[in-house]
């Protein structure tokens, strides 16, 4: 059987969130009133939720913004500016589109090829692109393999203009473009006068400010064997907390599970002994790019990898045997029921 699970609004739940359209108290006394918008963008259920004075209005264009980047980066659609120049082997970006690929050939650099967006082809031969799921034979990947380097990708960054070095490469912005988009919400919010609020699209959850009430978010990790069970909450305020898992969105052949983060060495779904990676961080690109990097990379690159930049984002590892690694800038602001090791700067795995 075949079947395709679209991870969504249960892949982080919030909890306390208050309720729909109504008049808060702020933590300093004033009375200001709350907007929820819901959509579905991006392939996932997305939620927005401001609290101020003008929060209806930050709720509707935080929506049109959403749908704006879903137009501008999706690959699959026909007017896409990433279709563009997939099709053409390369092009002109807008300043947004020039950005995210500058940002995306920095995190291939700094991950060592786990993050890759030339992965494309590779998503296309899994169907992961267009729902007709199926296994790629051997011969398949092995031709797509030599594509899939973002490192042959040829980019000025004064231009935007971008060149592939090779026919048939294409580029995936998908594994960063929610958390660009969460981060673009929060200009919104403050360009709207919102002190509090919350973007959640598809489990990767961004927070302005802490809630009305001064107390921080509670985020919940979802368990990735059942979302409807938590590993653990983590509370923020001011930050993302992005998520990838292999539960997110996955077909079933054979009995066997295959998902959507490629390992760009092998053109096979990441196994890394990871079923779930959160990113906490300020940057909402960073902390997507990072999450899918780390689910390929597994516990002990991450770790690594957060030594060298603790100072720009703290993880949630989930093994596939439940074991939790948080790391230690967030060690204390994270709850859980489970035995939790902590990362920290000099030892650990
Ligand atoms: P989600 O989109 O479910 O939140 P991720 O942020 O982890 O999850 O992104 C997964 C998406 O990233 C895939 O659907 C695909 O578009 C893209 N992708 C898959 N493998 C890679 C990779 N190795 N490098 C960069 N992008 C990838
Ligand atoms: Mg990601």
């Amino acid at each position: 059987m075949k079947r395709s699970i679209i991870g969504g609004l249960l892949a982080l739940c919030l909890l306390s969130l208050a309720g729909c359209g109504r008049d808060v108290q702020g933590a300093d006394g004033e009375d200001t009133q709350e907007a929820n918008r819901d959509l579905f963008a991006m392939d996932t259920y997305m939620t927005v939720t401001a609290y101020g004075a003008r929060a209806q209005e930050a709720a509707d264009r935080a929506a049109e913004e959403i749908e704006r980047l879903d137009g501008l980066l999706s690959a699959g659609d026909g007017s896409s500016e990433v279709f563009r120049v997939n099709e053409d082997g390369g092009g002109r970006l807008s300043e947004e589109g020039a950005y995210l690929v500058e940002r995306a050939l920095e995190m291939y650099e700094s991950t060592d090829g786990a993050f890759d967006i030339a992965i494309y082809p590779v998503m296309e031969a899994w169907g992961f692109t267009d729902g007709a799921f199926k296994v790629p034979s051997r011969d398949t990947l092995a031709e797509l393999l030599p594509l899939t380097d973002a490192g042959a990708i040829r980019f000025d960054k004064k231009s935007g203009e971008v060149s592939f070095g090779m026919g048939g490469m294409k580029i995936d912005l998908g594994g960063i473009a929610k958390g660009y988009t969460s981060g673009r919400i929060m200009d919104i919010f403050r360009a709207c006068g919102v002190k509090s609020g919350l973007v959640n699209l598809g489990g990767n959850v961004q927070v302005l400010g802490a809630k009305p009430d001064g107390s921080l978010w509670r985020v919940a990790v979802q368990d990735p064997d059942d979302a409807r069970q938590a590993m653990g909450v983590v509370a923020v305020k001011n930050r993302t907390v992005i998520t990838s898992g292999g539960y997110e969105r996955y077909f079933e052949e054979g009995g066997v599970t295959y998902h959507h983060i490629i390992d760009p060495k092998t053109g096979y779904p990441a196994d890394s002994g990871l079923s779930s990676v959160s990113v906490i961080s300020a940057d909402g690109t960073l902390a997507d790019g990072l999450s899918t990097s780390f689910f390929i990379m597994g516990v002990k690159e991450a770790s690594a990898y957060w030594r060298a930049h603790s100072r720009e984002f703290d993880m949630i590892l989930v093994t596939d045997s439940d074991q939790i690694y948080v790391t230690e800038g967030i060690a204390d602001d994270f709850s859980s029921d489970y035995e939790v090791t902590v990362i920290t700067e000099e030892t650990g795995e």
